[in-house]
């Protein structure tokens, strides 16, 4: 047990989970000189949330929202900034490929994102896909738009970048110690008390994941943990599926939404299918084994429109997402504390932004408002409260808040508030599916 006195930790920031958000915000914050404690309770790096797998997607062409666009160019260069800082490449380009039916939103979202955003981009039938890039084998009727910018991450990868260059510049990061509850101060600050210890800071930023809703109670049936399966399969045909030969996709075919990688990291040809068997749960009671059945269930999908790439079986992995109800993100400042900040929800597209997130939670947590715009990530497009201050400042932190008891983390339980919330929201941003 380390014993530390609490009154000489106080810190600038206290970041609660360090996965990918949260390794990002660490960084941030003492890019700019803050004092920052990020608190895991896994190991760090870990394989137990949502940011394991040796592979994300990172696209500029957005059929989710075309509103994306500008944050991914900024996570873009953000992106390039932390791999020239620790010298080690955690972006790789191959092309990103969003295809389905002629009418279908993800390929007609992906080609208006383009004609938005005025990407540089291509629109290819099924047909000529499958002739340009072999590993794919769609239906001539298909259609697809094959962006140049689209890549993958290396997410444990980045998440070590982002722990290196934040301890480099000062932060201290702990792993394997538990954040147990947090509670504000009346000086504007919060304690956070630990499974090891407890801290002080005046800042607190809460990335924890699948466990947001743990932390956050207004975050019950907002933030939902979903099991995934992963599959990767041994390429029969492996030059079809390198770096250079086989771009990432998002594929919508009548048996749901898929999204894939050339071979990378481990062996074999990588794919998923989004919601995969829509097994929702708390994220510690979520099974974790893949079984047999969700084997099945993925290498049909790969016979099918990647026969090439459908060998034996490699390796199979479960992850988390953890689902809003209308897939979009909620970012925001604690709709009674404005010390603390969270992002949460990423809803499965998440990792690609989390080098902007990290910028976005460093701003909230220094300023309590944020350059870009979050506009549509806010909490109150689901709770229909309204936290702004009457000034006018929606942005301004408040004096200071009231000081109720600790926030527990180790109740919670999800409800079954998600479909009237998502019809009582706000309504202006259209869900996605
Ligand atoms: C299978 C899969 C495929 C995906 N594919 C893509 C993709 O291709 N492209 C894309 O952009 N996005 C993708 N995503 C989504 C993306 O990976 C996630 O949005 C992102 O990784 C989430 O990061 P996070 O920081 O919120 O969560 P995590 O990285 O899981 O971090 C949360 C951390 O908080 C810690 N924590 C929780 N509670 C506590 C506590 N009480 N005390 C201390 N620590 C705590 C956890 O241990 C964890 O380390 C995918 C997700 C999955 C699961």
């Amino acid at each position: 047990m380390i014993n530390r006195n609490p009154l000489t930790r106080r810190y600038n920031a206290i970041v609660l989970g360090v996965g990918a958000m949260g390794s990002a915000t660490c960084y941030e914050l003492a890019k700019r000189g803050r004092r920052v404690l990020g608190l895991e309770q896994y190991d760090v790096p870990h394989n137990l949330g949502s940011s394991h797998g040796h592979t994300r997607i990172i696209r500029l062409a957005y059929y989710e929202h075309p509103s994306y666009v500008m944050l991914l160019r900024r996570a873009y260069e953000l992106w390039r900034e932390i791999q020239a800082r620790v010298g080690e490449q955690l972006l790789r380009i191959t092309g990103s490929i969003d295809a389905g039916p002629a009418d279908s939103w993800v390929f007609k979202g992906s080609w208006q994102s383009c004609l938005e955003h005025d990407l540089p981009h291509e629109v290819l039938t099924g047909r000529e896909l499958n002739e340009r890039f072999p590993g794919y084998q769609l239906s001539p009727e298909t259609m697809a738009v094959l962006q140049p910018d689209g890549g993958f991450l290396a997410p444990e990868r980045c998440i070590v970048a982002y722990v290196n260059a934040a301890t480099a510049l000062g932060a201290e990061i702990h792993g394997r110690e538990k954040v147990l509850e947090w509670q504000p101060l009346s000086d504007g600050g919060v304690r956070v008390t630990t499974s090891r210890d407890v801290y002080e800071a005046d800042r607190l930023v809460i990335t924890a994941g699948a466990w947001d809703a743990h932390i956050l109670d207004f975050l019950q049936g907002l933030a939902v943990p979903e099991r995934q399966v992963l599959a990767w399969l041994q390429p029969l045909r492996p030059e079809l599926f390198t770096l250079t030969n086989f771009p990432v996709f998002n594929l919508l075919v009548p048996e749901g939404r898929y999204y894939g990688f050339p071979v990378f990291g481990i062996p074999g040809f990588k794919f998923g299918k989004y919601h995969h068997f829509e097994e929702q749960g708390m994220p510690d009671q979520l099974d974790r084994d893949p079984h047999d059945y969700d084997e099945a269930m993925l290498r049909e999908f790969a016979d099918r429109y990647f026969p090439q790439g459908s060998g034996p079986t490699m390796s199979l992995a479960s992850c988390m997402f953890t689902n809003s109800p209308d897939k979009h993100f909620i970012i925001d400042l604690h709709p009674s504390f404005p010390q603390v900040s969270f992002a949460s929800a990423c809803s499965g597209h998440g990792f690609k932004f989390v080098s902007v997130v990290g910028e976005i939670l460093a701003d909230l947590a220094e300023r309590g408002e944020t350059r870009h715009n979050i506009e549509f990530f806010r909490l109150d497009r689901f709770t229909g409260h309204d936290r702004r201050p009457e000034t006018g400042d929606r942005h301004s932190m408040p004096p200071r808040s009231p000081v109720p008891g600790p926030r527990s983390l180790s109740g919670g339980h999800f409800d079954d508030r998600i479909s009237t919330l998502a019809e009582t929201g706000k309504g202006a941003i259209r869900p996605f599916w």
